[in-house]
């Protein structure tokens, strides 16, 4: 431990950018990352929310615990962390959600859009269980940084967070970053990791997940090919497939998303401004 340590802070010196070392950044808020210190002792203290594992990695001279917060949270909630600290003693900490409002979008619809089939129901219910039961890999090792490479060149929409109305009805809130970018285009992986789910699916269409360690997992969707296959290794900047428009798009683009303990956080705060 000492050893591994030594060499995460040497390389974090002497090769990152200066905003690499601070990623991601931290914002206690609905799609943002908490962090909470948990002090130098060895071993790694283990840290929970409810019964999800939390990232915890070693950075500059303590270790940090890293926390997503669902889209879903209320400003003002207060969430319950959990850690085990060496030796044993359990030590609770509290983070107190603050405010962020993200924009609306309303959009009318002719009626049969908005409700599916019950055909694609069923089929959509079944992908919707997969993805939550990959979304939620928990894999020891801590990834080796936490910084992230933008996966496609082009402009990003921002919209993450984004919460959509159909004829007035609430849907579910945007879980990504959407980057534009011609159909065609190589896609590359954002940060170092095994490729823990290929398919193709209803609504994100042909779809890539990588597992980065800890709970910290990249999603590419929308993709017109997949170059990589369930299991393989990926290293940070090596392609994993096409930008394309499966699954319901209007146009191609590379839809983006990044996981921590199961919630999507906002891509943005991985990637270099
Ligand atoms: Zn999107």
């Amino acid at each position: 431990m000492k050893r591994r340590r030594f060499l995460v802070g040497f390389a974090s010196v002497l090769t990152l950018p200066a905003w690499a070392q601070r990623a991601p950044r931290a914002a206690a808020v609905p799609g943002g990352i908490a962090r909470i210190r948990l002090g130098a002792a060895d071993p790694a203290p283990r840290a929970r929310l409810g019964q999800e594992r939390l990232l915890v990695v070693w950075e500059r001279d303590e270790w940090i615990a890293l926390v997503g917060i669902a889209l879903a949270t209320k400003a003002g909630a207060k969430l319950r962390v959990e850690a085990q600290r060496a030796g044993g003693a359990l030590e609770r900490f509290e983070v107190d959600v603050g405010p962020k409002q993200y924009a609306a979008q309303h959009l009318k619809v002719p009626p049969g859009q908005v409700d599916l089939s019950p055909e694609d129901l069923a089929r959509y219910e079944r992908e919707r269980a997969h993805l939550a039961e990959v979304l939620g890999t928990f894999s020891d090792p801590a990834p080796a940084t936490l910084a992230m490479l933008q996966p496609v060149p082009g402009s990003r929409s921002g919209t993450f967070g984004l919460r959509r109305y159909f004829n007035g009805r609430p849907r579910s809130p945007h879980t990504g970053m959407d980057i534009a970018a011609p159909s065609g285009t190589p896609v590359v992986a954002a940060n170092t990791g095994e490729v823990i789910d290929t398919g193709e699916y209803f609504f994100p269409g042909r779809t890539v997940i990588l597992d980065h360690g800890q709970g910290l997992l990249s999603l590419y969707a929308h993709l017109s090919a997949i170059e990589v296959g369930v299991g393989e290794a990926i290293a940070a900047g090596a392609p994993l497939g096409k930008v394309g428009a499966t699954g319901r798009v209007t146009g191609p683009h590379l839809h983006f998303a990044v996981y921590l303990n199961t919630v999507a956080v906002d891509p943005a705060l991985f990637l270099p401004d």
